[in-house]
């Protein structure tokens, strides 16, 4: 029994096209996350939905849950040429946390109309339903110190955190109970820029009740460019291995490529990479990864 994971896109911020980005792949962030009870949860649904979506299409069709970390328009674009959005047997919720400019159906809502797109959500053919996570205070601090579940899927079970990005950005722990499998994705992320409660708050997700066996990480820089790039909401590969050692995490996939990062510039960086921390790869499109 396992988990998989499908990388439909882990570009950052814009698409790349052309020959020189094909081992890693254009397509912004989308990834898919098929539980052991066959499950499916997207993560984001930035241009790499396209892929997401080819591969939905192989299988039953029915419910799909759309998890979004925040709304910036490389983690959305994709929602506007979802086929399965135009098919009346497919079923999507689509959910994810409300921030100080408005909820998931706010930004769903916004961009899936005219003047953005000619058809609005209403008029496509799959059912589209809204969840908004809502974050309880009083939740924050579970009594067994694990941070609290925001929704279930079956048996697929979805911690979150808030992380240091422009706007708000949120990191998720999925544990997969029937195969005892875990996964955190934390894509948009500046660890640099961090407050010491962020900090504990995302180590303990990552670490708590064990610790997780693969991490999924916004990685779009190098330590040596963080100054020219501080305050864009992003995290060096450095800091990003370190993150993984401290909370001992063996397995990594480091993600959200810069959009000018050709493939010769990260296949040299994930040299480097494996140099550092030998379970740890950049994240690459159309790859399937068992967890
Ligand atoms: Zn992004
Ligand atoms: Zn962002």
């Amino acid at each position: 029994m396992s988990t998989r994971l499908f990388i439909g896109g882990m570009r950052g911020s814009q698409p790349a096209t052309g020959g020189a980005f094909e081992e890693f792949g254009g397509d912004t962030t989308s990834l898919l996350v098929v539980g052991s009870r066959e499950e499916r949860l997207v993560l984001d649904a930035g241009t790499g939905m396209r892929a997401v979506a080819e591969q939905l299409a192989r299988t039953e069709p029915g419910l799909v849950t759309v998890l979004f970390s925040h709304y910036h328009l490389d983690h959305m674009a994709g929602l506007v040429m979802n086929p399965l959005f135009y098919q009346a047997e497919w079923s999507f919720c689509l959910t994810g946390p409300t921030f100080s400019d408005g909820c998931v159906r706010d930004a769903v809502t916004r961009l899936l109309a005219p003047p953005y797109w000619p058809i609005s959500w209403e008029q496509m053919d799959a059912r589209i339903d809204f969840v908004a996570l809502t974050r309880d205070p009083a939740a924050a601090s579970p009594p067994n110190g694990v941070s609290p579940i925001l929704f279930l899927r079956q048996n697929l079970h979805v911690r979150g955190c808030l992380v240091p990005h422009p706007g708000g950005c949120m990191a998720y722990r999925i544990d997969d109970t029937d195969a005892g499998t875990s996964l955190v994705f934390a894509t948009d992320i500046e660890w640099a820029r961090r407050t010491a409660v962020e900090e504990a708050t995302f180590l303990k997700m990552c670490r708590e009740p064990d610790p997780a066996d693969v991490l999924v990480i916004d990685a779009h820089f190098a330590e040596a460019e963080k100054e020219t790039f501080a305050g864009w909401g992003h995290t060096s590969w450095e800091d990003c291995l370190v993150i993984a050692q401290s909370a001992g995490i063996e397995r990594v996939l480091l993600g959200h490529h810069a959009p000018q990062a050709d493939d010769e510039t990260l296949l040299a960086r994930e040299r480097q990479v494996r140099e550092r921390m030998a379970g740890a790869a950049l994240a690459r499109a159309g790859q399937w990864i068992v967890i």
